[in-house]
């Protein structure tokens, strides 16, 4: 018999380096096609808005994505310094310390989200409110003097509490406020939502495109997620442990935002006392929902819209929803048959429940 031109050996040889050769191709064109090797994941943590912050980057140049992390730090610092009521130099301190008895110039973002908190006062026929903060200060709940307030005291800061007495002038020489005599400014339902929005933008103008901001359970997401495409959020289950979730977000470039009675609160006698107030009583909200999550591109307009709808209760929100756009929302509230999570019609592809004694009863819209 003739013996091959070519030996077994020369030809599984040859196979395997042909093999190889083509590996190696596919491998370098895929790089160029990606410009990367695998992503670069950048994350930061403080304590600030009296809340964990916590900020994920994702991308390809490390250098560039830790220039953005501490400029994204420094921006919910430097918006800290303007909006919290717990600083004494801030803008909103500098207008509850004139208690109404001249106006007080501010920054025209402080004068912005206050115009913007007005807003979503008026479109909720007073459920939010930010003139709340004298109401929030005499309950001090998440503070050691947290407490049932006197009687008259209570009657007195909800008898100031009125959002249409406040005023935002807007003059050449800046952005004025001008509450009524006694009245005091909270935006603690609406500023995780402003300093949100701003620490996007300024991700954006880094060149960040892939990013997740969490600033206590207020989240935004750009882009898209490096594991799966879209971004997978837990919603807070309202009668767990924190970390335990009733359901899964799927999300690309928006704003998740949720509020609940579970997420502050003191308890006496076997009743919480939470820090949603509802501002016709002084008394935390006695609202038949038990969280509510606000799904929407502006984090500013989702704060106010979670803290708003919870005291609305379930009712009212669901004939507000239906004239609201580009707004969705996942409800929980207990009725007698159990707990029912309620849905925004567009919303229901993109939710998935995760509590098998919870029931997804009727989709809104
Ligand atoms: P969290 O601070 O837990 O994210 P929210 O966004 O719902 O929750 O905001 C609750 C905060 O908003 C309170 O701590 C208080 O500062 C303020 N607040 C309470 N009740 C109201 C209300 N009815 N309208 C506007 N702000 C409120
Ligand atoms: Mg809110």
């Amino acid at each position: 018999m003739k013996k091959s031109k070519y030996s077994l050996k020369f030809i599984i040889y040859l196979t395997v380096a042909a093999i190889a050769a083509v590996l190696i191709i596919y491998l370098s064109l895929t790089k160029i096609q990606t410009g990367s090797q695998s992503p670069v994941k950048v994350q930061r943590e403080s304590y600030r808005l009296g809340t964990i912050v916590r900020i994920t980057l994702y991308g390809n140049d490390g250098v560039k994505l830790d220039k953005a992390l501490g400029g994204a730090m420094d921006e919910i610092e430097r918006l800290e310094n303007l909006l919290s009521v717990n600083i004494a130099s801030s803008d909103v301190s500098l207008v509850n310390r004139a208690s109404g008895n001249y106006p007080v110039k501010v920054s025209e973002e402080t004068g912005f989200l206050i115009g913007k908190a007005l807003e979503w006062s008026k479109r909720t026929g007073g459920a939010f409110d930010p003139t709340v903060g004298g109401i929030v200060k005499l309950w001090g709940i998440g503070t050691k003097k947290a407490g049932i307030p006197e009687p008259v005291l209570l009657q007195q800061a909800l008898s100031l509490t009125d959002f249409r007495k406040v005023l935002v002038i807007h003059e050449k020489s800046g952005t004025f406020i001008k509450t009524a005599k006694g009245q005091r400014i909270d935006l603690g339902g609406i500023a995780k939502g402003y300093v949100t929005d701003k620490v996007k933008e300024l991700l954006v103008k880094e060149g960040v495109s892939s990013a997740l901001i969490d600033l206590g359970g207020n989240i935004a997401v750009m882009g898209s997620s490096p594991k799966s495409g879209k971004w997978k959020l837990g919603l807070q289950h309202p009668f767990m442990p924190r970390g335990e979730y009733f359901g899964i977000a799927e999300v690309s470039d928006v704003s998740v935002v949720t509020s609940g009675p579970y997420e502050r609160y003191f308890e006496l006698d076997g009743v919480k006392y939470h820090h949603i107030f509802d501002p016709t009583t002084g008394y935390p909200s006695q609202s038949d929902l038990n969280s509510v999550t606000i799904i929407s591109e502006n984090s500013t307009d989702a704060d106010a819209l979670s803290t708003a709808l919870f005291v609305m209760g379930l009712d009212k929100s669901v004939s507000f929803l239906h004239k609201l756009k580009n707004i969705e929302a996942v409800l929980v509230a207990k009725k007698p048959q159990g707990t029912i999570v309620y849905v925004t019609q567009n919303f229901r592809k993109a939710f998935v429940l995760k509590d098998p004694d919870m029931k997804i009863e009727t989709a809104l819209q």
